[in-house]
């Protein structure tokens, strides 16, 4: 590896957002090196695929005539978070690879002083703490795990700008914004260009697909099997992310992300449809100009820019292809089809607890879903319910939200097993 490769921790590797930046960093001609993958559970996966990082790192030494093959793809270290995965396949592993298990390892890792970036691509809530753990010791964190900012909020931004960490966005509208927004000074370390983005952004307008059910009979949402709604008409995703894009509560966690990353008030925070998924998110500027970023619905470009900010190189990603004809639609959302918007944007609006019982609720009752248990119109009623139930807190501690997750997951189980 270069000298100058930037050392990135891969935490939720074996994810759709962590097979896409193994392949950013494969392509990214030795800019980046994984040095470690986490993974909760895969451990066959991730013996699979280092077998044939090994394999690749071998050929293409020998390919280019550089010296004697070396294992220089290979992760230094791997977690495994949940420490009752089966260990069996970690027998199959080339030797010196460092191996460790549970959450706490994975939150002392990414504060190692020889890590540069840390790709947070956990799923849910479990994402936060190492998020956390990153931005306590001053990390660049390139961030996929939306839950983070959903649950955390303010408080993961004054974290890191309080530390000299940043939090760059990996979801593509955020990095969409992002790249828009930087002609008014913005920065991910929170420093808002000396209120520029404030003074001359009428709003930021996020995009959304409008998921598999954007022209379905209303009434035949009553009847969504779990197939149904895993069927993604542009992106392909893990589980819980596709069945939040069913209900568009991706849409509603993604207006709350967009509240906290930009600190912008959720009246300035829109949505339009858009179901070619090629405009990532669009602002609008209070002159009336509007600028949009546009590429394929390939989330290794949001990736990449997340590790290579503020540099851009080739790269892997899909291109557009401008030999063949394309026509971009946009639609307003139909907020009474889609309940969770307007609860997307009630709790990006008084923040607080409020974050983290949805995001709680909403987990709990996609796994519910997935598992047959709950219909999928009851997905958004349920986070409602419990929003309205549950005791708001305007100023938490952090531990205090982790306390708050705990109580919502309760409540939402009771109410469906009830
Ligand atoms: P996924 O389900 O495909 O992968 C999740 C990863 O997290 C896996 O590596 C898994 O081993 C790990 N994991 C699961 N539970 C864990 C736990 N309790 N503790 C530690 N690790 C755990 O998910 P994904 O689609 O890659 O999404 C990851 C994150 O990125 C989510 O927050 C999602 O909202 C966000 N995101 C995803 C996409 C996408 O295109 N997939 C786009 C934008 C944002
Ligand atoms: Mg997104």
């Amino acid at each position: 590896m270069s000298k100058n490769s930037r050392r990135v921790a891969v935490l939720g590797a074996s994810g759709s957002i962590g097979r896409s930046a193994l392949e950013v960093v494969a392509g990214s001609d030795s800019r980046f090196e994984a040095v470690m993958l986490s993974v909760h559970r895969s451990t066959d996966w991730l013996v699979e695929q280092i077998c044939q990082m090994t394999v690749r790192g071998v050929s293409e030494r020998l390919k280019d005539g550089r010296g004697k093959p070396q294992n220089s793809f290979l992760p230094e270290t791997i977690i495994i978070t949940d420490p009752s995965a089966d260990r069996t396949p970690l027998e199959n592993l080339p030797p010196g690879i460092e191996i460790l298990f549970g959450q706490d390892a994975l939150c002392d890792y990414v504060r190692r002083d020889d890590v540069d970036i840390v790709l947070s691509a956990i799923v849910g809530s479990a994402g936060l703490r190492s998020t956390w753990a990153a931005l306590e010791a001053g990390k660049t964190v390139a961030l996929a795990n939306k839950e983070s900012l959903v649950m955390g909020g303010s408080l993961v931004t004054d974290l890191a700008r309080k530390n000299g960490g940043r939090v760059i966005p990996v979801d593509s509208e955020h990095s969409a914004i992002f790249q828009c927004l930087r002609e008014t000074g913005w920065e991910p370390n929170g420093n808002d260009g000396d209120g520029e983005l404030h003074r001359t952004v009428e709003r930021i307008i996020l995009t959304a697909s409008g998921g598999p059910f954007r022209t379905w009979p209303a009434d035949y949402l009553a009847n969504v099997t779990v197939t149904d709604a895993l069927t993604h008409p542009t992106w392909s995703m893990g589980k819980k992310i596709s069945v939040d894009s069913a209900t568009l509560m991706n849409k509603a966690l993604e207006i709350i992300e967009a509240r906290w990353l930009f600190n912008m008030p959720a009246s300035k925070i829109g949505v339009v449809i858009h179901p070619q998924s090629v405009i990532h998110s669009l602002v609008e500027f209070v002159d009336g100009a509007i600028i949009a970023q546009m590429s394929p619905p390939d989330m290794r470009l949001p990736i990449q820019w997340a590790l290579t900010y503020p540099e851009r190189y080739e790269g892997n990603a899909t291109r557009m292809d401008w030999a063949k004809p394309l026509t971009l639609e946009f639609f307003p959302p139909d907020m009474e089809r889609f309940p969770a918007l307007s609860l997307g944007l009630e709790v990006a609006a008084v923040g607080g607890t409020a974050g983290a019982v949805v995001n709680a609720v909403n987990e709990v009752a996609v796994d519910a879903f997935l598992r047959r248990r709950l219909p999928f119109r009851h997905i958004t009623t349920l986070c409602q319910q419990i929003l309205k139930h549950h005791d708001y807190e305007m100023s938490p501690t952090i531990e205090r939200l982790f306390e708050i997750d705990w109580w919502a997951r309760e409540e939402a189980s009771r109410w469906i097993s009830q």
